[in-house]
């Protein structure tokens, strides 16, 4: 089935619509559940009758204009009590990719009801991760206006306490003065049916007088809650009359002290997305059990005539689990505040921004997002397909560099006799092999030369065909050489390399061909490697399932997952600017730190990953 969803202009993408679609990062984009019930919502006209305009709140002060009522929208409400994860991501991919893909909009709405939680600090590193993803919000499609103000839950306040009297009024909540304990045990469990409040069959007018003084701050923090009045033997807990309202003292970051009753979340999400028009509603599967009292709710209201029909629907998806990573903000936070890492944006982190200093590419999280694909099962992603995407994402792109991370000195013993005292002899290499048009680095080959210490071995084992006594190696885009030994400290630490140049073997001449070798050797001239220092991360655990099963996650620790080298660079990577991404050849892909560009002068680079997967079963 397809749509009559316009093309995004800012995507270089096919008008949505098309169930098999090939997106930017040349993904064959695959049907699932959700573009299904997206495709036939949009066919059938399902919200074409709704009508923005005359919603209360503050839904429309955001929009440009007029929107659409025949677009999709979709939201991401996350709450700004932690840095987003890579789970997060996917969130992010699926609410604002679905919306940009069919010519909808995706609201960024920060779910602050909890008073006490929310920092802006995280609300700005919400933020900027969304726009470093690509993504904008209250703009229609083709006019992303990233600079208007997100959506706040606390922008309805009013709303909700309107609709709360509306409810009241019509029997359909109560205020409830048992306490905590007696409202916990008084809800059954899941084998036993729910108690009756004492105070269920208060008259509307006694519940009105109530909420009222609880919003006149008559009534202490705790001593009483609003809850919805459903149905007490429901076999679904959540409709077993919920708390919808609260007294909370405390100072809104947005309100202020204007409130000191505040709506719970389940109460608050499904008003917030009726008011702003959301279509569907798209969450992750622990709020499956949820979903009747969101409809629930959102039927009264419309019943009520406070909120329009058809209401937004809610669909659950299966959350991200990732081997070797924990998504828990709580988890990240103790890592964070127990200095296991260096911050949030820590390069092992699987923080958004831990990510993006790791080197991970918006490209590579959306083609990751694509791939795992949304489905209604829970299951486990294993970490090297993260690895993958940003592999595959980076490949086609960075440019070529030659790094040395254990440097050890070659010296080719017979240079000056050959080429001169003194003398360099200039070689080319492309930046990219399959983009010329990217041009050719010069480097500059000569007597002494950084080599990787692994590189030379004075008895090789089986299969090393690298430098050894009496073999000989090409060194990369450069000449061929015969290794004549090594000379050692007293501990028997190799301290040079010894070799002799074979004439006329540059690599790109006729005699480049005249002796056949089977090893390639990486290195960095002596006189142009530029001293840099190279964060080699890994994996920040050594276990699968770091958190599985109340395990202490600690204790999972990948004991080696920053070691930090001094290299030696060619001139070319010398020169990259902060957050730029390279092929260091032989080693992997690696990045300019973004927040540690130059340490003590030096140039820092983190490896973002190996070239393959080295922890493959
Ligand atoms: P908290 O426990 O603090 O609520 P949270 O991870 O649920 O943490 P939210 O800010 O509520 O954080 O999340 C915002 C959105 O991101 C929600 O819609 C949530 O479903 C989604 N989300 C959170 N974690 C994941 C995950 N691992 N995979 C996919 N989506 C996720
Ligand atoms: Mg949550």
């Amino acid at each position: 089935m397809s749509t009559n969803a316009p093309n995004n202009p800012s995507t270089s993408q096919p008008a949505g619509g098309a169930p098999d679609t090939t997106g930017e990062a040349g993904e064959h984009k695959v049907s699932n559940f959700l573009r299904q019930i997206i495709e036939k919502d949009l066919a059938q006209g399902t919200y074409a009758s709704r009508r923005w305009g005359g919603s209360p709140g503050n839904a429309t002060h955001h929009a440009n204009g007029q929107p659409d009522p025949a677009k999709i929208r979709t939201r991401f409400p996350p709450e700004p009590n932690g840095y987003l994860h890579v789970g997060h991501a996917k969130s992010i991919c699926i609410n604002f990719g679905l919306a940009e893909e069919y010519g909808g909009v995706c609201h960024l709405r920060f779910d602050d009801t909890n008073p006490e939680k929310e920092d802006t600090e995280y609300v700005n590193s919400i933020i900027d991760a969304v726009k470093w993803l690509g993504f904008s919000w209250n703009g229609e499609p083709g006019q992303p206006n990233t600079d208007a103000l997100p959506y706040q839950a606390s922008d309805y306040f009013d709303f909700m306490y309107e609709a709360a009297l509306y409810l009241i009024g019509a029997g359909l909540a109560y205020v409830d003065e048992q306490t905590p304990e007696q409202i916990r045990v008084n809800r059954g469990d899941f084998n036993t049916p729910g108690t009756d409040s004492p105070f269920r069959a208060r008259t509307p007018a006694e519940n009105l007088t109530r909420f009222q003084e609880m919003r006149d701050g008559q009534h202490e923090d705790g001593s009483m809650v609003l809850r919805a009045k459903i149905d007490m033997a429901s076999p679904n807990i959540n409709l077993r009359d919920p708390a919808i309202y609260r007294i909370r003292r405390a100072t809104h970051h947005n309100t202020g002290d204007k409130w000191c009753i505040y709506p719970m979340y389940t109460y608050a999400h499904p008003i917030e997305d009726a008011l702003e028009q959301i279509t569907h509603s798209l969450c992750t599967l622990e709020f499956e059990d949820q979903r009747p009292f969101y409809d629930w709710l959102l039927e009264r209201l419309c019943e009520g005539g406070l909120l329009q029909s058809p209401p937004p629907r809610q669909y659950e998806f299966a959350r991200l689990n990732l081997t070797y990573v924990i998504t828990s903000k709580r988890k990240l936070a103790q890592l964070v505040y127990d200095h296991k890492v260096s911050g949030w944006d820590d390069p092992r982190m699987p923080t958004i921004v831990g990510l993006r200093r790791r080197g991970y590419t918006p490209e590579s999280l959306k083609l990751f997002a694509e791939r795992i694909g949304v489905t209604k099962s829970d299951s486990w992603i294993d970490y090297s397909t993260l690895e993958g995407c940003l592999r595959e994402d980076l490949d086609p792109k960075a440019p070529r560099g030659m790094a040395v991370l254990d440097p050890v000195k070659l010296v080719i013993t017979n240079w000056d006799s050959i080429h001169g005292a003194g003398t360099l002899d200039e070689c080319h290499a492309p930046v990219h092999p399959h983009h010329p048009v990217l041009g050719k680095r010069t480097l500059q080959f000569g007597k002494e030369l950084w080599i990787e210490r692994t590189d030379y071995e004075e008895t090789p084992p089986k299969g090393f065909f690298r430098l050894f006594p009496g073999n000989k190696v090409r060194m990369k885009y450069g000449h061929i050489i015969e290794c004549t030994g090594a000379v050692k400290d007293p501990e028997g630490n190799v301290t040079e390399v010894h070799a002799i140049l074979i004439p006329d073997t540059k690599s790109g001449t006729p005699g480049a061909d005249s002796v056949k070798v089977k090893g390639v050797i990486t290195w960095v001239g002596v006189s142009e490697g530029v001293s840099a220092e190279v964060r080699l991360y890994d994996r920040l655990f050594s276990e699968e399932m770091p958190d599985a099963g109340g395990k202490d996650f600690i204790e999972a620790l990948n004991p080696n997952s920053l070691q930090i080298v001094n290299a030696y660079v060619e001139p070319s990577l010398a020169r990259a600017r902060a957050d730029e991404k390279f092929q260091f050849e032989r080693h992997g892909y690696f990045v300019a730190d973004r927040v540690d560009h130059r340490t003590g002068g030096r140039l820092v680079f983190n490896r973002v990953t190996g070239l393959k997967d080295s922890w493959g079963k």
